[in-house]
């Protein structure tokens, strides 16, 4: 099997097998390990074909997230979840060890595994075999083979299209909340759309200023469906997804009083009550309307099938969700009890890029809401969004720096 571009001869990628001995002891009679020695001995001798680990996770529809300070990597595919470490000549497929043909690398700031290995973990192209000194003997075969069919074409080319998170941040998506006749919560003198509309305007100004391109999902007072501001986000090929609201509480005058704070949401399983609460209102919208596929909560079986997409933005939305809150530290609006929490967002479900919702204060509490209905006060959130914007930036550089790009 070919593989255009994410296929080469590794030179140095060779692992003698005598290696695996430095790592973690491991279960396995002295027979096998004495077997894996003398195969061991065979490999370093053959010419194993490497892929890019990243560029085969995109070619299978499977996700795939780099740990810097682990020196480890993770494939999440629709069945099988791998997880590979820089040097260990062995990987964790669905939580079971696996032998390897050979260590993975980082070389040219690209993971490689061997073919042989991302075949038989993700394309079931695991030899039948009764015993794993079988399966080790076929290996040395087959990766002979690959590399005798690919030698042919020996060219290493970085992969194209990096997903939102690795590459370079360009694009901002704003999402200010509701708008038209979804005028969202409601404060005592004012409406949640129009506060985060004009919010919204001022950090893609302030962000233009800075070289980003920013798009917003509504610039003017329009409703827009939840799921289509998703689409929309997707279309533009953003790099970050922000939605602006402004949270409230239906409470008592003196309870209204007490509840203020900002807080920054990620889409993943609600950890309490407040948190679906929250998602709950957010998404009401969406059934009210008639939206399509409208639902105020993500079921069990839901949130299981959405995991495996959301592990490959979930590291880089919480990477901006921490500069957020530095950037909003010292601000007029504190942080609520923890500041950042999960729940079932519908608006964030379909956008495929790292996303955040971010509840700006209470509308419901009245000196949040002055604040953030003036003109200083929308000027200074927009400021310190922009900044998070800014510094998260600086992070994904800073990231794409540890593998060499
Ligand atoms: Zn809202």
């Amino acid at each position: 099997m070919q593989r255009q571009g994410s296929t080469r001869q590794a030179s140095g990628y060779n692992q003698p097998r005598s290696k695996a001995g430095n790592g973690p002891r491991r279960k396995g009679t002295p027979l096998i390990l004495a077997l894996l020695l003398v195969v061991g001995w065979a490999i370093s001798f053959a010419d194993v074909t490497a892929v890019d680990a990243e560029a085969f996770s995109k070619k299978i529809g499977a996700s795939f997230h780099w740990f810097p300070v682990q020196k480890s990597f993770i494939m999440v595919a629709d069945k099988d979840t791998a997880k590979f470490a820089i040097g260990l000549p062995f990987a964790y497929v669905n939580g079971e060890s696996l032998d390897l043909s050979a260590s993975p690398v980082l070389e040219d700031g690209h993971l490689w595994i061997a073919e042989y290995d991302a075949n038989r973990i993700f394309q079931k192209a695991k030899p039948a075999s009764s015993s794993s000194t079988a399966a080790s003997s076929s290996a040395v075969k087959n990766t002979t083979a690959q590399a005798a069919k690919s030698s042919a074409s020996n060219k290493t080319t970085a992969p194209k299209n990096e997903t939102a998170g690795t590459r370079e941040v360009k694009t901002i998506v704003i999402d200010p909340g509701h708008g038209g006749k979804d005028s969202g919560a409601l404060g005592k003198n004012s409406q949640e759309k129009d506060i985060v509309l004009s919010i919204g305007k001022l950090v893609k100004k302030a962000l233009e200023k800075e070289g980003f391109n920013v798009k917003m999902t509504r610039d003017k007072d329009v409703f827009i469906e939840l799921g289509q501001r998703a689409n929309l986000a997707n279309q533009w090929d953003g790099d970050l997804f922000i939605s602006l609201h402004c949270n409230a509480i239906d409470a008592t005058p003196e309870r209204k009083k007490q509840i203020r704070g900002y807080h920054v949401y990620v889409l993943r399983a609600p950890e309490s009550e407040e948190d679906k609460a929250i998602a709950r209102r957010e998404n009401k919208v969406a059934t009210l309307y008639g939206e399509k596929n409208a639902k105020e909560e993500l079921s069990p079986i839901e949130w299981f099938k959405l995991e495996a997409r959301l592990e490959k933005y979930k590291q880089n939305s919480y990477m901006f969700t921490e500069e957020m809150l530095k950037a909003l530290d010292g601000g007029k609006i504190k942080r609520q009890a923890g500041g950042v929490g999960g729940a079932g967002f519908m608006v964030l479900v379909g956008a495929l890029m790292p996303a955040v919702l971010f509840e700006i204060g209470f509308i419901s509490n009245l000196e949040d809401e002055a604040y953030m209905m003036s003109k200083d006060g929308q000027a200074d959130i927009a400021a310190r969004i922009a900044k998070a914007v800014s510094t998260y930036k600086e992070a994904v550089h800073s990231y794409r720096e540890t593998l060499g790009r």
